[in-house]
């Protein structure tokens, strides 16, 4: 049985004060909710304000990027344990938003996970086509080069703190959805090719969430495919009766 994950990435938004009043809001409306991993990932600044509001709430906290040394002359950058150190037991790592905005890579990804696993936290690994490998029909080559190098040299045992977002740039912040069963074709392929690099047994634990304009409307839907154990979600993470809806989907 796999826990659901419901993840909020808050991406460049809320100061603190903002911050503050959507986490009190989602405290309260999902202190019911039962079964489901509930994740937020504000901007760093903030951490430390929404882990106080988080204090006795089952929510977890996560980081939105890391670099994989764990200190050093490397100025503007953020450290695995540094995160742990702000009460984060998440990160997000390879978002599509860093790969086509700060030069990240398959093998920059790599280097992240393997930081973030060693310093303890879980992390989120994002992968997912464009609009325009989908349309020349090369979403499954895409998908399998960045789990071959996103997962490059990890271990069945490593990949229990690994959680795959699985997130088509198509579907991100554009209002389209990726139907049902698109996501699912994905997320049965990705376990697949986990399952060819790590054996079934990794794979069939493996979370693999779906990302990319997952709304209250559209959640139970993808829930209910059979590979799909949660969501990614931006936009409707920002207001805490959506997240909170999301996060209720059951
Ligand atoms: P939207 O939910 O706004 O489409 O963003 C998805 C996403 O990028 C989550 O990481």
């Amino acid at each position: 049985m796999r826990t659901p994950v419901i993840a909020g990435n808050w991406k460049l938004f809320k100061k603190r004060a903002e911050a503050r009043e959507l986490v009190n809001g989602l405290v309260s409306l999902v202190k019911d909710v039962q079964g489901v991993e509930i994740v937020v990932a504000p901007v760093f600044t903030v951490l430390a304000a929404v882990k106080g509001a988080l204090d006795g709430s089952a929510i977890k906290l996560a980081g939105q990027d890391c670099f994989w040394e764990e200190e050093g002359a490397y100025t503007g950058e953020i450290s695995p344990g540094m995160l742990v150190d702000a009460g984060c037991s998440h990160v997000i790592i390879g978002h599509s938003e860093r790969r086509q905005y700060f030069g990240e890579t398959d093998e920059t990804v790599n280097r992240k996970i393997k930081a973030a696993l060693k310093a303890g936290l879980a992390a989120i690994a994002c992968i997912g086509e464009s609009l325009a490998e989908r349309e020349a029909g090369t979403t499954f080559d895409v998908l399998r080069t960045q789990l071959n190098g996103g997962l490059a040299g990890l271990s069945a045992d490593d990949l229990k703190d690994v959680i795959i977002a699985y997130e088509p740039v198509w579907a991100i912040g554009t209002g389209k959805t990726a139907t049902d069963a698109q996501a699912q074709e994905a997320h049965a392929f990705i376990r697949g090719v986990v399952s060819e690099l790590l054996g079934k047994p990794a794979a069939e634990a493996v979370r693999i969430l779906y990302g990319g304009s997952v709304k209250p409307e559209n959640i139970k839907g993808l829930m209910t495919q059979p590979d799909i154990d949660g969501a990614l979600v931006g936009g409707a993470s920002l207001k805490a009766d959506s997240f909170a809806a999301i996060a209720s989907f059951s």
